[in-house]
């Protein structure tokens, strides 16, 4: 929970729109489904992106990088967004835009080594005392208010746990109700709850759940006591960035606990050079101990033309290191110069040197029927319903401009329906929404044509 503080929420919404993809839809043998894991056609890209996640997990991926090549909103960030979940598990996903590195604050170089390290996670094992059992019951109480009658508070929280030594009813902290709550906690789930902590952790359900239970009514046993205490092993993964962010203030040692600790307090100071070296040492320190392991994820770098030659050969060295994540960039030009160099031209602007290393895959615009289907899923997703007319004519609107601003006028379509007391968006919603919110190619004719009316 303290890891989702420091993240970046523009970086989390990003990610939100690709909320859909499971993962690449390819068959064991490696050939795509026209529809999986909610990918919808792209089929050779797809199995291309299988062949990459395949030399990634064989450990034959170093040094190299991928680059998709195809025109706007033919699904470049939802490769790449697939390709870290076919890594497993929580596999970290950093997109961004060339553009980002120019800011006036921060150097070229610092954005970009920023978004390789939030692109790495480390994975700790860690050790701690839980009490681990079945839920049999939740039972808040209420508290007496001083001021007369029952405030709202829950005072104490009473879960009947089933452990391997038989049922006890423990007494919790209330706060201890509220990570329940947070964690979903019903009864018959396992749980375990942190004996120093009192953190709640949902481990699944209990299949020889039953009804049965056999509890003394005032058999309460407060925590940290008592007999079911387990020492169970716990994974948390931290992105080298939370940790980098941590770090960056006056105190905290350089054991993993403690850099870990540093994660809920604000930020201070800045990010050195220098710390980081310091934490990259403490970081191999663990990972050759056994305590601790790297998890590279997947760094998307869109419009990758945008950046300059200086960050190129950033890229090209930090390749090299043996702490990198998978860089998958996208492009939708073709020959043109590298920004930050007199004339000095390329494919899709990137130098040769940096272009050698990698595994170009293209993507291809999608038909009126994919776009429909894509349209559906994204649809579900948002909880929005669509007239099969609605639907038809949305795809249109994909075809004819993007499948980006097809999405894009779905929600406000339904705002449209709402204000006429329908559920369900209409044709017309979606026709009159196209029609308040422009797309891009329309916005460019209007504005040439005024300024050409100007300047007549
Ligand atoms: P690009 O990076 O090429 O511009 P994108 O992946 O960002 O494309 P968008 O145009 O933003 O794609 O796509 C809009 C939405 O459609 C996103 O939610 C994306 O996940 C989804 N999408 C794109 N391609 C596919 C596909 N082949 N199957 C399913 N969903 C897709």
């Amino acid at each position: 929970m303290q890891l989702e503080e420091v993240k970046s929420m523009n970086k989390d919404q990003r990610v939100a729109t690709h909320s859909h993809i499971r993962g690449l839809g390819l068959k064991p043998e490696g050939t795509a489904e026209p529809v999986a894991a909610g990918f919808v056609g792209q089929e050779t890209a797809r199995e291309a992106a299988g062949v990459v996640v395949d030399l990634i997990k064989t450990k034959r991926f170093a040094g190299r990088a991928v680059l998709l090549a195809g025109a706007p909103g033919t699904g470049k960030t939802a490769i790449a967004y697939a390709i870290s979940q076919e890594l497993g598990p929580r596999v970290p996903f950093c997109p961004m835009t060339g553009s980002e590195v120019y800011s006036s604050e921060v150097k070229k170089t610092e954005v970009l080594m920023e978004s390789f390290r939030r692109a790495i996670s480390l994975r700790v094992k860690d050790t701690k005392e839980v009490y681990e059992g079945e839920v049999t019951e939740i039972t808040p109480e209420e508290a007496e208010n001083p001021l007369g009658g029952y405030s709202k508070t829950v005072a104490n929280v009473v879960v009947g746990l089933k452990t391997a030594k038989g049922t006890k009813q423990l007494r919790l902290d209330p706060s201890i109700y509220e990570s329940l709550l947070k964690e979903k906690v019903s009864t018959g789930d396992v749980i375990y709850i942190e004996a120093n902590t009192g953190a709640v952790k949902r481990v699944g359900r209990s299949d020889a759940y039953a009804t049965e239970y056999d509890l003394e009514a005032d058999e309460y046993v407060p925590l940290p006591k008592g007999d079911v205490h387990k020492k169970r092993e716990v994974i948390q993964d931290v992105t080298l960035h939370d940790l980098d962010v941590a770090n960056a203030r006056p105190q905290g040692g350089q054991d993993i606990v403690s850099m870990m600790s540093q994660l809920m307090k604000p930020r201070k100071t800045e990010i050195t050079d220098k710390m980081r070296t310091e934490i990259n040492k403490a970081v191999n320190k663990y990972v050759e101990q056994g305590t601790a392991e790297l998890v590279p994820g997947v760094l998307f770098i869109d419009e990758v033309h945008m950046l300059d030659i200086e960050c190129f050969t950033y890229l090209n060295r930090a390749l090299e290191s043996n702490i990198s994540p998978i860089v998958v960039l996208a492009s939708n030009r073709g020959l043109c110069t590298i920004r930050g160099t007199e004339d000095l031209r390329a494919p899709h602007g990137i130098p040769r040197d940096l272009l050698d290393r990698m595994l170009i895959v293209r993507t291809a615009p999608y038909t009126k029927s994919e776009i429909q289907i894509i349209l559906d899923i994204r649809a579900k997703i948002e909880g929005l319903k669509l007239s099969a007319d609605a639907l038809d004519y949305a795809a249109d609107v994909g075809v004819q401009s993007s499948l980006r601003y097809a999405i894009q006028l779905l929600t406000p379509a339904n705002v449209m329906a709402q204000i006429s007391g329908r559920t369900e968006i209409q044709k017309d919603d979606v026709s009159e929404t196209g029609e308040l919110f422009l797309d891009a190619k329309k916005s460019v004719a209007i504005v040439q044509s005024a300024s050409g009316a100007l300047f007549m």
